[in-house]
């Protein structure tokens, strides 16, 4: 192996004791080993960085190892787990399902079988994004799944498992694999900053943990990104192109006081420093993310990077009621989505902001109803309604036709007397009002 080898490959998880965020599935896999009731075909879904290939690697290396530890963990030093780990071993072959996607690829696959593991206890296939297939390799695939030979085994992994037929998913053992909950990423990335003797900034890795959202691998690479930033927070944000909360602290000032002014300044920072649009937008729903949050009372899902912060998001939140908090999301929501179609940025930014300091001056529903019960109790005023009746029942009388002299009435007649009488009404009706 090369001298330099990036974060995310020196730390992947060489035991299942080491995969972090797994723990229901890596129980249930060694419980398998242990039991030797292995599946013949596993697909491990899941968004990216979760470890479904690294599981997968661990599992084949698991079933071949020439000496396994404890808990049939592999041994990674035979040469069997070590030709697995170098990708040189002819008994477990991974494919790329996005590059060999082919009825062919899948040809090739069903002949392989037929030979028995050389070295290896077990001969595994594992397809990456098996998704990818075409119909008619699944369906060539299908026929081997149907029956697989006996020492062989399929590990299928996928982002997208709906994608995946029916029929190849009901002959498969289904994981899905969590997002990594943040603390767990964070405590990954202290130990990897520990390891390499790296000093980090007060939250820092807390702020990396979050921003890659479940991915380990995200999180890693971000790591290696702002390596050499690491012990100075201010400086990660920006070259992650963030935007630091102090700027948003601003914005809360203003939608207080209702200024203006600052939208275009804010507007103006951002535009000039170059920030990326759409991670601004993301930042500042996060943003109001947390202090909605702290408004439930929701203190743990807020999530916060320093305790200095923290203090800071109670401050403000007395600036914001619960539904202007929600309406302001709905707005970032949909600017979120509008942004990539928008001509001009920087209008863009300072029409959202805009839109945001407004909501203050928006009513809030129960505002609202408690307006609306207003205008009720002073429609049952009883001054206007007795009006509306006294007006009501004059008109009546004068509508009543005053008897006609025979029933056999001709319809012009009849059409003619109705006009008249209409008129007489409107009349009279004058008369009553101008009274
Ligand atoms: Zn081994």
């Amino acid at each position: 192996m090369s001298e330099y080898q990036v974060i995310a490959r020196k730390y992947r998880p060489k035991k299942f004791s080491d995969v972090v965020g797994q723990d229901a599935i890596v129980k249930t896999l060694l419980n398998a080993i242990a039991k030797g009731r292995v599946a013949h075909a596993y697909l491990f879904a899941g968004t990216r960085g979760t470890g479904k290939t690294t599981l997968a690697r661990l599992l084949a290396r698991a079933l071949n190892c020439q000496n396994p530890g404890e808990n049939n963990e592999p041994c990674n030093s035979c040469t069997v787990c070590r030709d697995i780990i170098q990708g040189s071993s002819m008994d477990v072959l991974e494919i790329d399902g996005a590059s060999h996607r082919g009825i062919e690829d899948i040809r090739q696959i069903n002949e392989g079988v037929t030979y028995v593991p050389t070295s290896g206890k077990v001969k595994i296939y594992l397809i990456d994004e098996v998704h990818m297939l075409t119909k008619e390799a699944f369906n060539a695939l299908l026929k081997t799944l149907e029956e697989p030979p006996a020492n062989v085994k399929f590990f299928f992994a996928t982002t997208e498992p709906h994608k995946v037929p029916a029929t190849i998913l009901s002959r498969c053992q289904i994981f899905n694999l969590n997002r990594i909950p943040t603390e767990k990423i964070e405590a990954k990335l202290t130990q990897i900053a520990q390891d390499l003797e790296i000093k980090t900034g007060k939250g820092v890795l807390r702020l990396i943990a979050y921003l890659a959202e479940g991915s380990m691998r995200d999180a890693e690479s971000l790591f290696e990104q702002v390596r050499s930033e690491l012990h100075n927070r201010d400086e990660v944000f920006n070259v992650l192109g963030l935007l630091a909360n102090t700027s948003f602290y601003e914005l809360d000032k203003a939608c207080a006081s209702g200024d203006i002014k600052t939208v275009f300044s804010l507007a103006h920072d951002i535009f000039h420093s170059g920030k990326n649009l759409s991670y601004f937008l993301e930042q500042l729903s996060s943003h109001y993310r947390k202090l909605l949050l702290l408004k439930v009372g929701d203190k743990e899902g807020a999530y916060f990077f320093e305790q200095e912060d923290e203090e800071q998001y109670t401050k403000h939140l007395v600036i914001y009621s619960q539904s202007q908090l929600l309406k302001i999301l709905e707005i970032l929501s949909t600017a979120m989505h509008e942004v990539k179609f928008a001509p001009k940025e920087r209008i863009y930014i300072e029409m959202v902001l805009l839109k945001i300091i407004r909501t203050k001056k928006e009513l809030r529903l129960d505002e609202l109803v408690e307006r609306l019960e207003n205008l009720e109790n002073g429609l049952r005023d009883p001054s206007p309604i007795q009006k509306h009746e006294e007006i009501f029942s004059s008109v009546k009388k004068i509508e009543e036709p005053p008897s006609f002299p025979s029933k056999k009435v001709e319809n012009e007649k009849q059409k003619g007397r109705h006009e008249t009488m209409v008129q007489f009404a409107a009349k009279e009706l004058d008369g009553l009002i101008q009274r």
